[in-house]
């Protein structure tokens, strides 16, 4: 059914009178995107782009297992969670089993703002605080609340910014929000021993830490399903998010039974659409293809190719996990001019951090060898 509409040349136009303005696009001339394949997106023309952006399409762009499940489920019950359904409690069951105890109690929401807003009602119910703590240039999401959590768009009221890499000034915390390698900020690795520091330190004022995975989670980072692995540390809470329904809005957050315990507070927890079971059915496929398809494996194979690649290249820095990788270069001007530059040979990329001089690699998780050596051969025709 796009054929018809691909053809209207004003789509720019009606989208800016019929959407609002704050929304932006990509690239100055924008794209228009009508399908996607794996790791690959085609436009009106049938033009195809090697997608190194989008990492929600985790297990690759219209999986069809994952196409079914949501398709087959959507035929037979879409309802909330106020009846016994198996869907749920199974997905539960196997998302929990991904995480190291005690980190067993799984809540379903819709985005990764909501998991992280929910996260932070957690921590304060639990700790009967208020304070909490970030780091400078996080993003952790679009709500009112989690807007206040995210120095990269704007200086919060409440929360406490903690500069890289410092230990944060805790008084009476309740949380400590990091993201295991942070994204928005430009790919940035903390140092070793860091996070493990820093959640000591949390943890010795009574507060809780929270690692956000909601770009680095499900295997992106390939020595670990999860990011927070690499640091060595075990969260109390854990916010997921993006790749985990594969483009379905999907969202969770995971936790220990303590502090699940402390949110039982005698007001219900109502979420409309979290844990359906189109959501769920759609939950366990992503998880079955990361699996089936060895996906984690692939990413550190394909990560530490590009990586070797990036480190042969006239570039600042190059740095990251599996396929949650940065491309320091010298200028916005130049990382700009870069991303025009793949633009033209095929090849979609994002920029990032507090100069916007990073490249972000961070594509679907079924990237080839070859697509690979193309990017790679592509950059450096373009540096
Ligand atoms: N946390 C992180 C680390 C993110 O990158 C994002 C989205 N970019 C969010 C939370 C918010 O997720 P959503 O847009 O699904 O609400």
């Amino acid at each position: 059914g796009t054929s018809a509409r691909a053809a209207r040349p004003d789509i720019a136009e009606r989208r800016r009178t019929a959407m609002s303005r704050a929304l932006s696009l990509a690239y100055s001339e924008p794209l228009h995107i009508v399908r996607g394949e794996g790791a690959y997106l085609y436009d009106a023309d049938g033009r195809a782009f090697l997608d190194l952006v989008n990492n929600v399409a985790h297990v690759g762009h219209c999986h069809p297992r994952v196409v079914e499940a949501g398709a087959r489920q959507m035929a037979v019950l879409n309802t909330n969670t106020r009846y016994l359904h198996a869907s749920v409690v199974d997905y539960a069951r196997r998302l929990a089993a991904t995480f190291p105890d005690p980190l067993h109690v799984c809540f379903f929401v819709n985005s990764g703002s909501e998991a992280n807003d929910l996260a932070l009602r957690l921590a304060r119910a639990h700790t009967g605080r208020d304070e909490v703590h970030v780091l400078d240039h996080a993003y952790h999401g679009h709500l009112t609340s989690t807007i206040g959590l995210s120095p990269y768009k704007a200086p919060p009221e409440r929360a406490r910014v903690t500069p890289l890499w410092e230990l944060p000034a805790v008084d009476r915390p309740a949380a400590f929000f990091a993201e295991p390698i942070l994204g928005c900020a430009g790919q940035v690795v903390p140092p070793p021993g860091y996070l493990s520091a820093a959640f000591e330190a949390v943890r010795a004022a009574g507060g809780l830490c929270v690692a956000d995975e909601v770009q680095t989670g499900f295997g992106r980072v390939g020595e670990h399903f999860w990011a927070f692995e690499l640091g060595g540390v075990v969260p109390d809470i854990v916010t997921l998010g993006k790749p985990i329904g594969n483009g379905h809005p999907l969202g969770a957050v995971v936790t220990t039974p303590e502090v699940a315990a402390s949110f039982l507070t005698g007001m219900e927890y109502f979420n409309t659409f979290g844990g359906n079971p189109v959501s769920a059915e759609i939950g366990l496929a992503v998880l079955d293809v990361i699996e089936d398809e060895r996906l984690q494996a692939h990413a550190l194979a394909m990560g530490t190719r590009l990586l070797d690649g990036l480190r042969g290249l006239n570039v600042v820095d190059a740095r990251g996990h599996g396929l949650f990788l940065g491309v320091e270069l010298s200028s916005r001007a130049e990382a700009a001019r870069v991303k025009e530059g793949l633009k033209a040979r095929g090849i979609l990329i994002s920029t990032d951090g507090p100069n916007e001089d990073v490249l972000k690699i961070k594509p679907p998780l079924p990237l080839s060898a070859d697509d690979c050596d193309r990017f790679l051969e592509a950059l450096c025709d373009v540096l």
